[in-house]
């Protein structure tokens, strides 16, 4: 197997960088118009930005309010409004879906792609792929772009602006990169590329860990604070740029496929990706039978930023044999990366997993309120 890595064509990350994106645009040889894809939040906080720097630049915009869910046809709806007005680039600026709808429309005309994520709350922003959903919000497939965004701007003076919950929930989509890339290093299973890891995808992934747990509780409180720290800052990056490329050349594992399971519970509709996510990799932990350092270390830190490690965290207080079962079935479906763990796994293993992580979280509170921490 061939060893496979792949990244965003160029990554900027810092405060107010947004005002550095029509010179970028010029850089990449983008001239006339721009199709900008965004919602209200950030059309809001930029628009004013937009017209007079990319004025200055001699370049004209379009801007397409996003109609709120990443599907096939708002896809259809940008691509259509893309070849009217001639646009040489697509922009998406906004949350996971703005970004994923934006880059699966640039796909589809083969024009370049600048991704401008307004949180820091997954590790999609990077990346190939673009989860698609039907017009009511149903999972329906993920879409492999041809290439990676050209250009992804990281405004932090933005992210600093989103809700906190995001930036720990993006925490939490970290915190499983090293758990995951490891899994597959170990059992030789493929990327996300078709390809086995680098030892430049493994070392990000490792890196990625060492912040999360180096800088996530300063950065969370600067946030907190409305301060734009260096702790922030590496922060973003870790969510950001470090685990969008360590688990798209790392590969995923069983985390990913626990927070796909859990999703066929309705309860657990209204957490976020990365709090399932957290979940799955305390879950993913318990199977492999980690170090107990290890296990500390992780709940220590999902602890100390807010991030789940009970079911009763991520709205399953009462979760019964059955469907239990139900999450372990999807969890181990055919086409999931469960299948990346070093050893063959059973339904009845993956429940008694899931148990047992809720146990050792309640243990883990207790203790930890006891402590007074
Ligand atoms: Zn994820």
């Amino acid at each position: 197997m061939l060893n496979i890595f792949s990244a965003p064509g160029r990554y900027i990350q810092g405060a107010d960088a947004t005002a550095y994106l029509p010179k970028e645009l010029k850089r990449l040889g983008v001239d006339g118009s721009a199709l900008i894809v965004t919602s209200a939040t950030p059309r809001q906080q930029l628009e004013t930005l937009w017209h007079q720097s990319f004025q200055q630049q001699g370049l004209n915009i379009e801007i397409f309010d996003f109609g709120g869910e990443a599907s096939f046809e708002e896809t259809a709806k940008i691509s259509r409004r893309a070849q009217e007005s001639q646009v040489s680039v697509i922009i998406g600026v906004g949350g996971g879906k703005v970004l994923d709808t934006a880059r699966a429309s640039a796909d589809k005309l083969n024009l370049p792609v600048v991704c401008c994520p307004t949180t820091a709350a997954s590790d999609a922003p990077c990346s190939t792929v673009s989860v698609i959903y039907t017009p009511q919000g149903v999972f329906e497939s993920c879409l492999f772009s041809r290439r990676n965004p050209d250009l992804v701007i990281v405004d932090t003076s933005i992210i600093l602006k989103a809700p906190l919950r995001g930036l720990v929930a993006g925490m939490g989509d970290a915190l499983a990169t090293f758990f995951e890339a490891d899994a597959c290093y170990r059992a030789g299973k493929m990327n996300i590329l078709g390809g086995s890891s680098t030892l430049c995808a493994r070392m990000i992934a490792q890196l990625c860990y060492a912040t999360l747990l180096k800088d996530g509780i300063t950065a969370l409180k600067d946030a907190q604070a409305g301060v734009l720290s260096p702790s922030f800052d590496r922060i973003v990056e870790a969510n950001t740029l470090m685990s969008g490329l360590g688990f798209e050349s790392g590969g995923l594992a069983l985390a990913h496929s626990l927070h796909n399971g859990l999703t066929a519970m309705t309860e657990t509709h209204v957490f976020m990706h990365g709090e399932k996510v957290a979940f799955g990799a305390l879950v993913q932990i318990i199977l492999e039978a980690r170090d107990e350092n290890i296990l500390s270390a992780v709940l220590t830190f999902c602890c100390s930023v807010g991030l789940p490690i009970t079911l009763s965290d991520i709205g399953l207080p009462s979760l019964t044999q059955e469907q239990a079962n139900k999450i372990a079935q999807l969890t181990l479906a055919p086409h999931e990366s469960a299948h990346n763990e070093p050893f063959a796994l059973t339904a009845g293993q993956v429940t008694d997993a899931i148990y047992r992580a809720d146990a050792c979280g309640q243990a883990f509170k207790s203790s930890y309120a006891s402590a007074g921490t």
